[in-house]
């Protein structure tokens, strides 16, 4: 067997201690002579599973009590209509579009109210985040939307936009558990887990009680309301088991790894590396503006689309896999989320370094 450095965006690598559990478990999950796969979602044994992976989530945000951690399926992209669904009471929102992911669900909310654009970085390819310290913010907004981490152009919110008290809802699929979060600043925090926690399919909603009620959009669906799933602890009907299963494990290793403080500490050790190798290349370099920097989603480029190539089919036979970039960014982009290992960044730099000057 062996093990391959995975930059890739999502899904993503996850911890290989988690993996080689859950591979032990695989036949007979403790003592109970099934796999996780297999059992009742309203067993004895799931309920535990489920249960502890909320309480450890809540332990390592810090989540208040009143706020809801809903596991749900339709990965991040359900979230775009089930926001607006459920949350534009005046079916006005306002939207910051810092990428595609935040245009997309922009572009969903359409279908349901008044979304504006309040802010934008569409202007130099979405490689910068815009000033939202005085933004014109809606009277009558129900919510102001960002993707905080913005996993195709390699951007991420230092700083959270001033809301003028309304409502913050955040799409953290690609920054979910890098560093500690004050959760209270948010009205709902959401992430598909395939790029930081687990295997794709589920999303993890936190979102304040208040805002979960039965006053949602005429024709909203059962599944689609969050009260359903808030009343019944994510278990309305069968949740994906198995991924929550594995998300509660990487929440654990998260622990053990001494919380998101260590992880933030860490993450910016691996991003500073690459980064700080970029600043200096004669060949490569990132394509954000260095106060946007992403900790977890690096693109950058040689400046020659024939270059760029060989690189990335040269790494990728190196055992650096899933380099290449975005199609809408070309070039490469390394995705080095919490489970990329120390290792992996430094043996990537110094691969970069190698083929830097033997094609210089
Ligand atoms: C990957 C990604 C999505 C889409 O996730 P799906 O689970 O495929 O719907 C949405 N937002 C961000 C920021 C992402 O990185």
């Amino acid at each position: 067997m062996s093990r391959v450095y995975n930059f890739s965006a999502g899904p993503a690598v996850l911890p290989e201690e988690v993996l080689k559990e859950a591979a032990a478990e695989m036949l007979d999950y403790e003592g109970s002579g099934m796999s996780v796969m297999e059992m009742s979602h309203r067993s004895k044994v799931y309920d535990k599973i489920i249960k502890e992976a909320e309480a450890d989530l809540r332990e390592l945000m810090n989540i208040p009590d009143n706020y809801k951690v809903l596991f749900l399926q339709g990965g991040a992209s359900q979230q775009f209509a089930m926001i607006p669904m459920n949350l534009m009471k005046n079916k006005v929102a306002d939207y910051i579009v810092t990428g595609q992911w935040a245009k997309k669900a922009y572009q969903e909310a359409q279908k349901y109210g008044k979304a504006n654009c309040i802010a934008s970085s569409a202007d130099k390819t979405f490689s910068y985040i815009p000033d939202c310290s005085d933004l014109p913010v809606s009277e009558d907004a129900d919510y102001v939307y960002i993707c905080e981490n913005n996993t195709i152009y390699g951007t991420k919110f230092k700083q959270l936009p001033n809301t003028k008290g309304k409502t913050l809802v955040a799409d953290v699929s690609s920054c979910f558990l890098s560093e500690p979060v004050d959760v209270t600043k948010y009205g709902v925090i959401y992430g598909g887990v395939q790029k930081n926690i687990g295997p794709a399919g589920v999303v993890i909603v936190i979102i304040r009680e208040d805002l979960i009620t039965e006053d949602v959009l005429p024709g909203t669906p059962t599944m689609l309301q969050y009260k359903t799933h808030a009343d019944a602890d994510s278990l309305y009907n069968t949740p994906p088991c198995y991924g929550i299963y594995i998300c509660g494990k990487v929440f654990k290793w998260l622990k053990k790894r001494g919380g998101l403080s260590a992880m933030k500490e860490y993450n910016e050790k691996k991003a500073a590396i690459l980064y700080d190798y970029l600043d200096q290349s004669k060949m490569f370099h990132g394509t954000v503006e260095p106060a946007s920097r992403s900790l977890m989603n690096v693109p950058f480029v040689t400046g020659d689309k024939d270059l760029d190539a060989k690189f990335v089919k040269e790494a990728e036979a190196a055992g650096f896999v899933n380099l290449k970039g975005h199609r809408t960014v070309g070039g490469m982009r390394a995705s080095i989320y919490n489970a990329m290992p120390i290792e992996g960044v430094e043996a990537l730099v110094a691969f970069m370094k190698k083929f830097e000057e033997e094609n210089l």
